[in-house]
């Protein structure tokens, strides 16, 4: 995003006057507040699309290093970013090891590369207060049993979607990169294999090695396309159906 056209300055001082607000006891102004803040931030990000060429990301992702490290972030951080983007010139996978969940002083803003220390340095608030950034944010926000809900209902979704359209339509794409509908419902089938096979693993062995998986590559890959939609999608049902079932088999805990 360009702060160029006012629109950073508008999101720091929309968390500015969140902060205050939340100061005074006004929480339902801070949280309105906090809101704007992320969606001004995210609608300019947006807004000039997202290229997909990839050692342009790798560039983009030194300069930002270079400016995280000329903001005053710890080195930890910025240097990590450098890395990422070695990783990304390279075309190879950012693994946890490498890159822990960051997390952020709700109190003052400092941020920390691990886990962080018991008392914020500069601020002094409580660990406990430190936002944590995981990498998929939905594992932290649902039960595991409206994750089973969801599992189970996704396939009806998908029939309702792919229903009202002609067998020809399914498997027309549009121009440049973007997918066709057959090409959607492969890669959601490969992502159910995944969750299917990964499901097995952790379930069957004690200390399971869960790697990681291309598994949009594998929809770019796929050249001959011998299924139709509806048989790649009843293969979907039929292993989402055996998955949500081993599921139900154990106990939440
Ligand atoms: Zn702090």
């Amino acid at each position: 995003m360009s702060a160029s056209d006012g629109r950073g300055a508008l999101s720091v001082d929309l968390l500015e006057a969140a902060i205050r607000s939340e100061g005074k006891g006004q929480l339902n102004i801070g949280k309105l507040l906090r809101a704007c803040a992320v969606s001004v931030t995210q609608s300019a990000a947006g807004e000039g699309g997202f290229p997909d060429d990839r050692e342009q990301l790798a560039q983009d992702l030194l300069a930002l290093s270079q400016r995280l490290k000329v903001s005053g972030v710890p080195a930890e951080i910025s240097d990590r970013v450098a890395l990422a983007s070695q990783l990304v010139a390279q075309d190879e996978q950012s693994y946890l090891d490498r890159f822990p969940d960051p997390y952020v002083c709700r109190g003052c803003g400092s941020i920390t590369g691990t886990v962080p220390p018991p008392n914020c340095d500069p601020c002094g608030a409580h660990a406990l207060t430190f936002q944590r950034f995981a990498p998929i944010y939905w594992l932290g926000l649902y039960s595991s049993e409206e994750v089973l809900h969801r599992l189970e209902a996704n396939p009806d979704l998908l029939r309702e979607a792919i229903q009202p359209l002609a067998p020809d339509r399914l498997d027309w794409a549009p121009q440049g990169t973007a997918w066709a509908a057959t090409d959607v419902l492969s890669h959601l089938r490969d992502a159910q294999s995944v969750l299917a096979q990964r499901i097995t693993l952790i379930l069957d062995e004690d200390d399971p090695r869960l790697e990681f998986k291309a598994v949009f590559a594998w929809t770019n890959q796929q050249t001959e396309e011998t299924e139709s939609g509806e048989e790649i999608m009843k293969s979907c049902v039929s292993s989402r159906r055996s998955s949500v079932s081993r599921l139900r088999e154990i106990g939440p805990e």
